[in-house]
């Protein structure tokens, strides 16, 4: 008897159904890639198994956004849940900026750290490291790890601008403190050839700027001089990327955790490491994006390896969206051999077209997420809120003013998204419903697309849907002023 009343409690305090534990959860954000550039998104001379795969497993989403149309702001507000737009100084960065993201304020790592993460970041940084004239042979701080991130291997900016160095933790990787790295956006630091005076040392002819100090054959923006031994090879980064998000993995796998993983690829310059070297029939453009393949392919199989697969959410998503010419002549253009990075959208990065913001975004998490195609509208901003609810956290009401809670449309478990959308280039558009509103600028008059009849944003019908205009104009008005869209409950 006593022990019939024993298994009968065993069995009350079991639940009906074991609920997954919380997932581990991975971004993979590319840098650049548009919203044709992959296999699974219609491209069909580039090749990308294993992006491909992902996107089988899980939901692909046709209407998921960068929050902006370049890398710094666009990387702010995935982080923060907050749109760049509403903060001075979240443009592009040069190399040597200080750390925009205020220590201290709930971010996407920071938020899932309370909820008992671990959070690495491995790839691209660009959000800026110290206070302002940082010493490059001390400590960095603050960066990632004051802001939420336990580890972090990273590229302070781009790989087009110096310092052109590793940072692991707080410190440059590989420094010899006998050979110390000044770092200058002002003016020449250092005897070493530039661009602009020794053109005859590239290896990579430039189209525009980027004729600073040369390293490794390649000028970038900015001067820097001594770290010799601590600089990166261009044509490795994307493995050592790789190995070192394996190894967190690795490190990490007893979960849950966190990792960012943002690759330099597809950024300039585009250099792919000799396996991958003309291997696409697209140029050099193309071969990057197979390397990029390779390496969420490389991630994959260490889930797989580990048994982490089931119940690791993986979304993959780019920064914004594509360009051709960056500054560097590596072909891009003439070698384009019938690819189409932007898919059917119109714009570029930079732009406030679609393909500004409009980008691969691709969700897989075998336990809970039904594999399908989405059209719900979605953006990166929304990780924090969403992620969040995930992980069982509430948010203050400060916290990501802009990021919604659109977990449900990324399970797949709605098809409802977002109601509106402000895409963000420099100016800023407004999605609606089936509406597209790019405000009057002093070149030209308000255009509006009704993407329903016309994905491409080739006529405008601003002139047949005056109050359309007008009351989109006023909800942008209204949404830039009132400091937040997030509702503050
Ligand atoms: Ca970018």
């Amino acid at each position: 008897m006593r022990i019939v009343c024993f298994l009968a409690a065993l069995l009350a305090l079991a639940p009906a159904q074991a609920a997954p534990a919380k997932p581990n959860i991975i971004i993979i954000l590319a840098d650049d890639i548009g919203y044709g550039d992959l296999g699974c998104m219609g491209a069909t001379r580039v090749k990308t198994p294993n992006l491909d795969r992902l996107a089988a497993g899980g939901i692909r989403f046709t209407d998921g956004h960068a929050a902006s149309a370049t890398c710094t702001p666009s990387r702010y507000a995935l982080l923060t849940g907050e749109y760049a737009w509403r903060k001075k100084g979240t443009n592009i960065l040069p190399g040597d900026a200080a750390l925009i993201i205020e220590p201290g304020r709930p971010t996407l790592p920071s938020v899932l750290k309370s909820a008992g993460y671990a959070t690495g970041v491995v790839g691209k940084w660009h959000l800026g490291l110290g206070t302002g004239n940082l010493d490059w042979n001390g400590e960095l701080k603050p960066g990632p790890l004051e802001i939420g991130f336990d580890s972090a291997f990273i590229m302070p900016a781009t790989g087009d601008r110096v310092p052109c160095v590793y940072v692991e933790d707080r410190h440059v990787v590989g420094l010899d403190p006998k050979d110390p790295i000044q770092v200058s956006y002002a003016k020449k630091v250092g005897d070493e050839p530039t661009g602009k005076d020794n053109p005859e040392l590239l290896t990579m002819k430039l189209t525009k700027g980027h004729d600073m100090t040369l390293v490794n054959g390649i000028s970038r923006i900015g001067w820097m001089s001594g770290g010799k031994a601590a600089r990166w090879t261009d044509e490795t980064m994307a493995d050592t990327f790789t190995k070192k998000a394996v190894e967190f993995i690795e490190k990490r796998k007893d979960g849950p955790f966190f990792l960012y993983l943002a690759t330099h690829d597809i950024h300039v310059p585009r250099v792919p490491h000799p396996r991958f070297a003309g291997k696409s029939g697209c140029g050099t453009r193309g071969d990057v994006i197979q390397q990029l393949d390779a390496s969420v392919g490389d991630v994959l199989a260490a889930l797989d390896r580990l048994k982490l697969a089931e119940n690791t959410l993986v979304v993959f998503s780019s920064d914004n969206g594509p360009v051709l010419d960056d500054g560097y002549a590596d072909g891009a253009v003439k070698d384009l051999n019938g690819h189409a990075p932007a898919g059917p959208l119109r714009g570029t990065k930079y732009s406030l077209y679609e393909a500004g913001t409009r980008v691969p975004f691709l969700a897989r998490w075998p336990a809970r997420i039904k594999p399908g195609v989405s059209d719900a509208l979605v953006c990166q901003i929304d990780l924090l809120a969403s992620f969040a609810a995930l992980a069982g956290r509430d948010l203050a009401p400060e916290a990501g003013p802009d990021s919604l809670n659109v977990l449900p449309a990324l399970l797949g478990e709605s098809k409802e998204g977002r109601d509106h959308l402000v895409e963000h280039a420099g100016g800023q558009s407004l999605r609606k419903g089936p509406w597209k509103l790019v405000p009057k600028t002093p070149r030209g008059p308000a255009e509006l697309f009704d993407l329903s009849r016309d994905l491409g944003e080739t006529k405008s019908v601003a002139a047949e849907h005056p109050e359309i205009v007008t009351g989109m104009t006023e909800l942008l008005e209204k949404l830039r002023s009132q400091g937040r869209s997030r509702p503050a409950r």
